[in-house]
């Protein structure tokens, strides 16, 4: 039987939905203090119970029912998503579905060096590590549970391995913290064939106490790398690509720049995101999602959550990056925990 054509949704300016983050877990290993501060997430923080978690097959079911909708790209996230029990089955479950032309996953790397072989055995594509210093004391006092950066150093090289590549790092760059790490970062992964991504520190969620003071911007970044490795900027592998390219003039390869606060990106958003309990949020700051686990367990049709998702996308508005504000970011956020990168 030939493939459905899917009918591609579009939102109030114009933007296709192309890409879906599922997060399978809001818990993590890691207390990031940009992401998960220990103040918060504490002893007594009430994760989500085992039953109110997406089954694997109501994620596949809603995978499918997306694909029909035209996204192409899933990428699996968190919380930390290899905390997920048997995780590869639902990669398994996944990577055959028509239509999904990229499956990956977004990592602190704590677990990876003992699964990315049988992640890739299941048909992940590709893995983005998140690593934010290659200095321990740095490294360990961000992650604040005193996780050793040569274990995620393990990761990211038994990924490789794997074939989970191209491989891309994420290093979230805040000002007086680790903006002093760009440049050991740049020539650490420069000719590795890992793509190196600088993220803007951003006021996701309402617990890291973000200041605008505290972003190092993207034309920082590239004036400190370019000091010891010479750039230059090249074009977008595709449109609505978050990063903006670089490469390095001495064929060392590419690195990314996500500039989120100084240089938004929300005309080209095409995301929309699945937190672990089945809320659908169409914007990384938004306050509340829609809830499509109450559509899967309530006995809808693949019909009326098509319809449901193609409505909420329809009159989707969102575009907080480029009109943040003081009013604005006072306003209730879902946690980047809940709802994954
Ligand atoms: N636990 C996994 C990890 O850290 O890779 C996946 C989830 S984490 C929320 C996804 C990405 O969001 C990570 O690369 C992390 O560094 C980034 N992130 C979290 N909080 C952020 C913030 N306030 N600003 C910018 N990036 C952030
Ligand atoms: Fe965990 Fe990732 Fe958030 Fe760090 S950024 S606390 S690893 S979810
Ligand atoms: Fe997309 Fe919202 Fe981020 Fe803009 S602020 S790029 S709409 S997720």
């Amino acid at each position: 039987m030939p493939e459905a054509i899917p009918l591609t949704v579009h939102d109030t300016f114009s933007r296709p939905l192309r890409d879906l983050r599922i997060s399978v877990t809001d818990r993590c290993s890691f207390r990031c203090t940009y992401c998960m501060p220990k103040e918060i997430f504490g002893r007594d923080f009430a994760f989500l119970p085992p039953r109110e978690l997406l089954s694997f097959e109501e994620i596949t079911r809603l995978a499918r029912i997306f694909l029909g909708l035209g996204i192409e790209k899933i990428r699996l996230t968190g919380g930390e998503p290899l905390l997920r029990r048997d995780l590869e089955t639902l990669i398994g479950m996944l990577a055959p579905l028509p239509g999904l032309r990229d499956l990956t996953l977004t990592t602190n790397g704590a677990l990876l060096a003992h699964k990315a072989e049988v992640l890739k055995a299941a048909g992940l594509n590709r893995v983005t590590v998140s690593l934010d210093s290659l200095d321990d004391s740095v490294f360990q006092s961000m992650n604040d549970v005193a996780f050793p950066v040569g274990r995620v150093l393990e990761g990211i090289d038994a990924a490789r391995a794997a074939g989970l590549t191209p491989l891309k790092i994420n290093m979230v760059v805040q000002r007086g913290i680790n903006d002093g790490d760009i440049a050991a970062m740049a020539q650490r992964f420069h000719g590795t064939g890992n793509i190196l991504r600088f993220i803007e520190y951003m006021d996701v969620g309402a617990t890291n106490g973000w200041q605008l003071g505290d972003v190092v911007s993207a034309a920082e970044i590239i004036e400190c790398i370019h000091r010891v490795l010479p750039l230059e900027p090249i074009q977008p592998n595709y449109s609505g690509e978050v990063a903006s390219r670089y490469r390095y003039l001495d064929g060392g390869g590419e690195i990314g720049i996500i500039a989120s606060v100084t240089k938004p990106f929300c005309g080209d958003c095409s995301r929309a995101r699945l937190s672990a309990d089945g809320r659908l949020y169409t914007c990384l700051f938004a306050a509340d999602g829609f809830d499509l686990r109450a559509l899967l367990r309530g006995g809808s049709t693949d019909e009326e959550i098509t319809t449901a998702v193609r409505r909420l996308w329809s009159v989707r508005s969102d575009r907080y990056s480029e009109q943040r504000s003081e009013e604005s970011r006072l306003r209730p956020k879902v946690e980047m925990s809940h709802i994954g990168g």
